[in-house]
């Protein structure tokens, strides 16, 4: 074991905010984990910068060492005192959009009447994130916008979900190679780390690519059963890069950062041994 570069998504995967329980001490321990010298950081997610920040703070989570935001359009290193943007994966997604930033793309969706702008907070140079009504046709209004960027040679990763609680569909609009596993493959070129010293964590659809990628991978045991199923029978699962969090490691029950921790453990052995023997020495200090 020399170097690892753990990649995780937030919400529901290290953030335990989802339905089922979280395992007591499993966060300090993958705090002690993510302190190591050998490990890199990195946070994965669909939320704004800000947003992570304030999960960051309000969930006691370490400081990472990079972040992925926006599901891929944004790219920061970390630095103590700042957050700076990468700028060279912010010039390979811009091509994608022929040079033309978020205003520009507004202007051209501006007559597509399903359409409703989110918050500014939402937006980025390369996100455009519009509310539409449920009752709007989901995969005619993204063919009519695939349709209309299309005209201006834009190539677009066009992303539907919906907001269960507020009962709105939600579309984002980013450059076709600004998603979560390009970001991360980047990401992987530029600090040198090769698929083995590399690992993933999710929990949903919108980590199905990652996990799915041939890239060491771990589903927290939380993940919901439409995902599980869908990735049981995957080649990355049945060829052993993707490993399917169970519960029971260290007494912990697989759901959240216990599942980060479970999925480590399973490729890295030397890991392994040494969470063990951190674990002893942590509940010894209880
Ligand atoms: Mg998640």
């Amino acid at each position: 074991m020399t170097r690892l570069l753990l990649c995780t998504d937030l919400d529901r995967t290290l953030i335990a905010n989802g339905a089922q329980p979280e395992s007591l001490g499993a966060l300090a321990l993958f705090r002690q984990l993510v302190g190591r010298k050998d490990v890199t950081l990195a946070y994965v997610s669909g939320r704004h910068r800000a947003l992570i920040e304030q999960a960051v703070g309000q969930f006691n989570l370490p400081a990472p060492d990079f972040v992925i935001a926006d599901v891929g359009s944004t790219l920061y290193h970390v630095a103590p005192a700042a957050w700076l943007q990468d700028e060279v994966w912010c010039a390979h997604i811009a091509s994608d959009w022929q040079g033309l930033l978020h205003a520009d793309l507004c202007r051209l969706l501006a007559d597509v009447p399903a359409l409703q702008l989110q918050p500014a907070q939402q937006q980025n140079r390369h996100k455009l994130s519009y509310f539409a009504a449920l009752a709007e046709n989901a995969p005619s209004l993204m063919r009519a916008v695939q349709a209309r960027l299309q005209q201006a040679h834009i190539r677009a990763n066009l992303i539907w979900s919906v907001d269960e609680p507020a009962g709105v569909g939600l579309l984002d609009v980013l450059p076709a190679s600004a998603n979560k596993l390009h970001a991360i493959r980047y990401l992987m070129a530029q600090q040198g780390f090769q698929n083995d010293h590399t690992l993933f964590a999710g929990d949903s659809g919108n980590d199905l690519d990652v996990l799915l990628s041939g890239l060491p991978a771990v589903l927290v045991a939380n993940a919901d059963a439409q995902v599980k199923s869908r990735v049981t029978n995957a080649n990355s699962a049945a060829a052993g890069h993707l490993y399917l969090a169970q519960g029971g490691y260290l007494g912990m029950n697989g759901n959240y950062s216990a599942g980060i921790l479970e999925g480590v453990a399973h490729h890295h052995p030397a890991l392994d041994a040494w969470l063990r023997a951190q674990q002893l020495k942590l509940s010894g200090e209880d």
